[in-house]
């Protein structure tokens, strides 16, 4: 069997496979530094990467390719029907980072809150007055409302009461019934639960419709206190529209850990944007979720390949 991989997966991971099998590491998710590997790859492997990275020509470059592996939850960076259409599984480690993501998203918020980047920005500048701003404020007693409650939205929602934080959800997939049952305030639209709540994190996959489901209608009629969160994927929040109401204070502040295109470069307006924290895309990387997704993605793999 060979393995291509556009990153190499954790030692755990690459430790299941055994001696006969080949594996080639691309260090790049661009498929002009693999797509040659392929003729005679049997398994993909990708991390997090562009939406649809991996296309059809990838697939078609390798006759041989029983399985494709993400080492993540969302397959975005992979064209899926183009997968199904010419018969690749696509496997995925759904469980392996939701608690990583989860506290990444409560981080976001107590850092955002407690304006901590900015404080030690100017504090290391010798600004030590930037404590008498006065732009931090308690969680407690603030209401978080979470827009997908699947895995990670629901390790996020039970964090956020964990810190006496009211919780209200929408998730169009499950009953009033279901939201109500978990113990959050159910909202049918989207568009109220923005209205509403202090807090927004979004946690869900990047779809037709989730695409730009944050955009400058929604963003005008959130409170202009309230903060929002994204650990799912660029693009379900319109980033032009962020910067202009982050820069018009039209919301309070925003702690981003995923982009449109993968990665922001210096240059980019979001970096020079109001009350905006972020990271790069390392929500799901703990020592603990990387080793989680390695060894399920390598395990589902070989699962695949051997029938
Ligand atoms: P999940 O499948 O368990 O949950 C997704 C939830 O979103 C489901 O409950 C689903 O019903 C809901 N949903 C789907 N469409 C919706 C819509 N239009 N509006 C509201 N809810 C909708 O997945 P998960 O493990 O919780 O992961 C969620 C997403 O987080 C993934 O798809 C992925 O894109 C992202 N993610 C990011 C990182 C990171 O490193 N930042 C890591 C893992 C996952």
């Amino acid at each position: 069997m060979k393995y291509v991989m556009t990153e190499a997966v954790a030692p755990e991971g690459m430790a299941l496979l055994d001696q006969s099998e080949k594996v080639y590491v691309a260090h790049d998710a661009n498929p002009a530094n693999y797509t040659e590997e392929m003729k005679d790859a049997d398994a993909l492997i990708v991390r997090a990467a562009p939406a649809k990275i991996v296309n059809k020509a990838v697939m078609e470059a390798a006759p041989q390719l029983k399985v494709i592996g993400r080492t993540g939850v969302g397959y975005d960076s992979v064209d899926v029907d183009a997968a199904t259409e010419l018969g690749i599984p696509v496997v995925i480690t759904p469980g392996a980072n939701n608690r990583a993501v989860a506290e990444h998203s409560l981080t976001l918020m107590l850092a955002l809150s407690k304006n901590l980047v900015e404080a030690q920005v100017e504090a290391s500048k010798g600004n030590w007055a930037i404590r008498d701003a006065h732009k931090q404020f308690e969680l407690y007693g603030k209401k978080a409302g979470i827009i997908g409650l699947g895995r990670i939205g629901r390790d996020t929602a039970s964090l956020c009461t964990g810190i006496g934080m009211k919780v209200a959800g929408y998730d169009p997939f499950l009953t009033k019934e279901q939201i109500e049952g978990m113990g959050y305030e159910y909202y049918a639209n989207y568009e109220d639960l923005l209205k509403d709540c202090d807090v927004i994190s979004i946690h869900v996959p990047l779809t037709k419709e989730t695409e730009n489901m944050v955009s400058a209608k929604q963003l005008k009629e959130m409170k202009n206190t309230a903060i929002i969160i994204n650990c799912s994927r660029g693009g379900i929040i319109n980033e032009a529209d962020l910067i202009e109401a982050l820069d018009s204070g039209e919301i309070a502040g925003a702690g981003l850990d995923v982009f449109v295109g993968e990665e922001i470069h210096p240059g980019n307006p979001l970096l020079d944007a109001k009350n905006l924290i972020f990271s790069p895309h390392s929500a799901a990387q703990t020592r603990e979720a990387v080793i989680n997704m390695a060894t399920m993605c390598v395990e589902g793999c070989k699962a695949v390949c051997a029938g």
